[in-house]
């Protein structure tokens, strides 16, 4: 790798975003697809921080300090802040910059995209046909099968994917040469091989510990009979939406492990079955459907 990206994993995709950026092919628009939390969001900001340097991402000049802590004037970060992207707020965002000429690129990164409703993609659309000189659009997706086919012909995807658990572990072995065996194990087991997800565990002791709670509560509560036992857990879950997404991620990770364990033989059917309604639960949850009803309902099926 040219550049110093600080990511694990990845390297295919990495590499070819640097190839675009040394063969001048660079795209004005990226989309970066896959899965949560395996770091896209990082990958769109340092690609950001490439970009804006003019040392070759020296980590150490001014742009590359604005770009990291999000303050750089050409640089804007629409984050995902779960509300739906107004469409002239981004193009306020672009009549802004391009008054500035201060930066090498004038950049927009959208996290979610898919957080763009259709009448708004369809204004989006003109400004990716005529984009304004030297304006980049760095943007994610964790649901790439929602966004129009329109505004994905016209922008250069990037599909991102997780990582095996083996290759997470090495991985945070290296990077963490001083941590525990156990804590790497246990990291690599509950981030699900997103490496997102694994270095912030790694770097946030009580998430990580948040983690492990839900994942005793998640075999406790598989272990319950009644419907309204798993309810009130349910109950306790909706007063805090930060446990739900956890909830999820490990709910699904406890029914992989349980349909990967030897002498499963006709379980292996219920545990895919139950996964899937993992996956439409958390399509649902995304889109703002009724996040009680979807739990409760995916509860019943589980
Ligand atoms: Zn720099």
């Amino acid at each position: 790798m040219k550049y110093n990206w600080s990511i694990i994993g990845h390297e295919k995709q990495l590499a070819q975003i640097e190839n675009d950026i040394s063969s001048g092919n660079l795209a004005h628009a990226y989309l970066l697809a896959g899965p949560n939390s395996v770091g896209k969001n990082t990958v769109a900001r340092k690609l950001a921080g490439i970009l804006q340097c003019e040392n070759d991402f020296c980590h150490s000049c001014n742009a590359c300090l604005q770009v990291e802590k999000g303050c750089h004037v050409d640089t804007v970060v629409f984050e995902d802040n779960g509300e739906s992207i107004k469409i002239e707020e981004v193009r306020r965002i672009m009549e802004r910059l391009n008054m500035t000429r201060q930066a090498q690129y004038k950049i927009l990164l959208i996290q979610s995209l898919e957080r763009m409703r259709t009448e708004a993609a369809n204004s989006f659309l003109k400004m990716l046909e005529e984009p304004p000189e030297r304006t980049i659009f760095i943007m994610t997706t964790d649901n790439v099968r929602v966004i129009l086919p329109t505004i994905l012909s016209r922008v250069r995807v990037v599909k991102f994917n997780s990582v095996s658990n083996s290759y997470l572990r090495d991985k945070l072995k290296q990077l963490y040469p001083k941590s525990e065996a156990e804590t790497i194990e246990t990291v690599s087991l509950l981030s699900l091989g997103k490496t997102g997800k694994a270095v912030h565990l790694m770097e946030h002791p009580d998430s990580l510990a948040n983690y492990l709670k839900t994942y005793h509560d998640i075999q406790n509560f598989l272990a319950y009979r009644s419907v309204s036992e798993r309810f009130s857990y349910i109950e306790e879950m909706l007063e805090d939406p930060l446990r739900i997404e956890t909830f999820m991620n490990i709910l699904t990770h406890v029914l992989r492990s349980k349909m990967l364990e030897p002498g499963r033989q006709g379980g292996g059917k219920i545990y895919a079955k139950a996964l899937s309604k993992i996956d439409e639960a958390a399509m649902l949850l995304r889109q703002n459907i009724n996040v009680r009803l979807v739990l409760e309902n995916l509860m019943l099926q589980i």
